[in-house]
């Protein structure tokens, strides 16, 4: 941490810091300039995390050196996560197409859009049992048995699935029926049921806040890393923006970012960021250029009497042309799907 003083700070304002810094175990490694006096603390800056420096009278600016994402940092650990979900790797040179329906609807269509998934080389099958929806009027997912369903569609195809959990009471079932647990973009900062997934080692995909920050988003993995389950994916998902002619728009800088920043596999969501079943082929073409790690994309054999959102999901022979260009362009960046 680096500590700088006001030109204005007394003998008396450093000695009150260096004095703090000591009592805490921590030494100070203090350069006078001519105009200002600069701190380089020496020790576990850990130490500071309840000891906010920039209040002590005469202190100008405080940088940590560390990310205050530690676990989940680059620092921390320097080569990819990978992690494996039921014999499927995510993060390693594989990209990995998470696909399905937005919503679980009935046992036959959910078993026969797993079969069109699989049939086109996806990885992993999605499906929402429970449905985070802005109107209480909206279908509200299947629950339970939708998760049944699901665990129906992987008998099937050996498709291992990713579903998204909305209260923390329902842990049990989930750490039961599904393979990776999706914490929705509308509880990237519920910290209890970031908590809750933290104390399990099953697999996170950990989608970003409507208008969260890159560090709030590793701040928010961090909750679930530091709690002791390593396994967590990102998942951009796009963001608000004052742009409303698509849902949200598309960090795609955040994918190269993340990687820079975080060791953890880094997947985007072209369905969600975009609204618009049209974008969805370029934007997924776009993130694998990208550097992403994996793909989440809705895939509906109906959109048009999908039950939740149907404009954006791609009809089976359209995510099967898809999966063709994705196999193209990830030899072209060194990777495979
Ligand atoms: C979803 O993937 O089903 C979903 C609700 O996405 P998000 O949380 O990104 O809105
Ligand atoms: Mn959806």
């Amino acid at each position: 941490m680096i500590i700088v003083f006001k030109p204005t700070a007394t003998e008396e304002d450093i000695d009150h810091v260096v004095d703090r810094l000591r009592d805490l175990g921590l030494r100070s490694h203090m350069s006078r300039g001519q105009e200002r006096t600069v701190i380089g603390v020496i020790g576990d800056e850990r130490l500071l995390d309840h000891q906010p420096i920039s209040v002590f009278p005469g202190v100008e600016s405080v940088t940590p050196i560390m990310a205050p994402w530690r676990l989940v940092s680059r620092e921390w650990q320097q080569h990819d996560s990978v992690i494996t979900v039921d014999g499927v790797p995510i993060g390693g040179k594989l990209i990995t197409v998470m696909a399905g329906p937005c919503a679980v609807e009935s046992l036959e269509a959910t078993v026969g859009v797993a079969r069109e998934v699989k049939a086109a080389g996806g990885a992993i099958l999605r499906g929402g049992a429970y449905k985070p929806r802005t109107s209480p009027y909206a279908f509200q997912g299947l629950g339970r048995e939708g998760l049944d369903f699901l665990v129906a569609a992987k008998r099937e195809t050996g498709l291992p699935v990713v579903s998204e959990i909305l209260d923390p009471r329902d842990t049990d079932v989930f750490l039961e029926k599904a393979d990776i647990i999706q914490i929705g973009a509308r509880n990237m900062q519920n910290f209890e049921l970031l908590k809750e997934v933290g104390a399990y080692d099953k697999p996170v995909l950990l989608k970003r806040g409507l208008s969260a920050t890159i560090k709030e988003w590793l701040l928010s993995a961090e909750y679930i890393v530091s709690r002791g389950n390593r396994h967590v994916m990102l998942c951009e998902r796009g963001i608000r923006t004052f742009e409303t002619h698509y849902r949200n728009v598309l960090d795609l800088a955040a994918v190269p970012t993340l990687k820079a920043l975080s060791h953890l596999p880094v997947i985007v969501d072209p369905s969600h960021a975009t609204g618009q079943w049209d974008l969805v082929a370029p934007m997924a073409r776009a993130a694998v250029a990208a550097g992403a790690d994996g793909l989440l994309i809705e895939v509906h054999a109906n959109p048009e009497c999908a039950l939740c959102d149907g404009e954006e999901s791609l009809k089976p022979h359209r995510f099967n042309a898809l999966m063709k260009d994705l196999k193209i362009l990830a030899r072209a960046v060194g990777r495979e799907v």
